[in-house]
C-alpha cells in the first residue's frame, strides 16, 4: 500500500508518521508540531486478507475472458478457466479489494468475498 503523505498544519513540511495501533502520531521534524490522531476511516485499517472468488459462469464472453486476463495477468486459458469453474482469483487488503470489486462489477463478473466484506 502506498504510504499517505501528512502535512504539517503550522509549517507545511512533510510530517513523520509512527503508527502505534490505533492511533497514528504524527511529528514534523521542521516545527516539532505534533498531532496524535485516532480517526480513521475502518477500511484503512483493516488489515484482513480478504479473498476474491469467482463464481461459474458456464459461458463466459470473449469480453469476461480478456477481462480477467488483464485483471489477474493469467493467461486465456486460465482465465477461462477461472471464469467457468470459479476459484479464487486474488487475496489483498481491503482498500485494493474495494478498487477491485468496482472494476469486476464493470466487467460484469459474479464474485463472492471471503470473508464478508463490509465496506
Ligand atoms: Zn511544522
Amino acid at each position: 500500500m502506498e504510504e499517505n503523505k501528512y502535512i504539517c498544519p503550522k509549517c507545511g513540511s512533510e510530517m513523520i508518521a509512527i503508527y502505534e495501533k490505533p492511533a497514528l502520531n504524527l511529528t514534523c521534524p521542521n516545527c516539532g508540531c505534533k498531532i496524535t490522531t485516532t480517526k480513521w476511516d475502518d477500511i484503512d485499517l483493516d488489515d484482513t486478507d480478504f479473498e476474491i472468488i469467482i463464481e461459474p459462469v458456464s459461458n463466459p464472453s470473449i469480453k469476461q475472458i480478456k477481462f480477467i486476463s488483464n485483471f489477474s495477468g493469467l493467461n486465456f486459458i486460465n482465465s477461462k478457466k477461472i471464469l467457468s469453474e470459479g476459484g479464487s482469483l486474488l487475496i489483498d487488503k481491503a482498500v485494493e479489494i474495494k478498487e477491485k470489486i468496482s472494476l469486476l462489477k464493470k466487467a460484469d463478473i459474479r464474485f463472492i468475498i471471503s470473508p464478508d466484506f463490509p465496506y
